[in-house]
């Protein structure tokens, strides 16, 4: 099983072949300049790409024990619209019984679906790409407030400045990516090239 997960080559040469992963001169909306990009919904908008990547992260779940002995009594839980497609694939590959997924509303992140303590599976947490980990942090939060554990957590990328645990629990990715970020200006290799930027959202 642990063979049929793609390596991190591979799923980079997806990302690249469908534009979900740039090369250039970003400025993130934190100020912070990279001459990496991942627009990761790029990557999802193809059915059977989205299929692999979920797959492949699925796997890396089924091959836990304390995960797979838990299925199908289990919810899958995005802490933001990029983790819903991920999602979706993942609670199709482990016939997962619950889906969940919040949302941004202003300073406050919230489940879309109105729940109540006690009715949440045991989850696992899923996102498209973890660049901080603040998201998913904050929907732990909302987790415990609602009763449930955390047993798993995963992303198909996760750079590695990033929190690489939640809860107990090792974040599993497909690929490990150095972004190197730098603070505004004096160490960006770009900047002292007077390469043009381009300001993206996250
Ligand atoms: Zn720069």
């Amino acid at each position: 099983m642990v063979d049929l997960i793609p390596s991190s080559d591979t799923v980079m040469q997806i990302l690249k072949r469908t534009g979900a992963f740039r090369e250039g001169h970003f400025v993130y909306p934190n100020g912070k300049h990279s001459p990496y990009y991942f627009q990761m919904p790029l990557a999802f908008r193809y059915y059977d790409t989205a299929r692999v990547l979920a797959v492949a992260l699925s796997r890396k779940f089924r091959v836990d024990r304390d995960i797979s002995s838990q299925l199908p009594k289990v919810s899958i839980i995005s802490p933001s619209s990029g983790g819903i497609p991920v999602a979706f694939g993942v609670r199709d590959a482990l016939s997962a019984e619950q889906i969940y997924w919040a949302e941004q509303e202003g300073d406050k992140r919230r489940f879309r679906q109105y729940i109540n303590k006690g009715e949440v599976n045991p989850c696992i947490m899923v996102d498209d790409i973890i660049r901080s980990g603040h998201a998913i942090e904050e929907t732990e939060a909302l987790v415990k407030e609602l009763g449930a554990p955390v047993i798993g957590c995963g992303a198909i990328v996760r750079f590695t400045a990033a929190t690489d645990k939640l809860s107990a629990v090792p974040i599993r990715s497909l690929v490990e990516f150095d972004a190197q970020m730098y603070d505004e200006g004096e160490d960006c290799s770009d900047c002292k090239k007077d390469v043009p930027v381009e300001h993206v959202r996250f």
